[in-house]
């Protein structure tokens, strides 16, 4: 499977470590018709995953409360 581990610092107390599984987006790319603009690629990104794997052990805040805080915040 794809993916590094990242540690992101928790969104409530930003004191804990947040253990997640990072898999970066795929990018694809084309090369784009028009003759004139020569060397002119377009990228595409799938959108990255984040799969959160714990918990805050300093506050306390479970796993899906995490996960839908990062979110919210735009971070994950
Ligand atoms: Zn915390």
């Amino acid at each position: 499977m794809r993916g590094q581990y990242e540690e992101l610092s928790c969104p409530f107390c930003d004191k804990g470590k947040i253990q997640c599984w990072y898999i970066p987006g795929a990018i694809s790319i084309k090369r784009s018709g028009a003759r004139s603009l020569p060397g002119k690629f377009s990228k595409t990104k799938s959108s990255d995953v984040w799969i959160v794997k714990s918990g805050c052990n300093v506050c306390g805040k479970s796993l899906e409360e995490i996960e839908q805080k990062l979110k919210e915040e735009g971070i994950i």
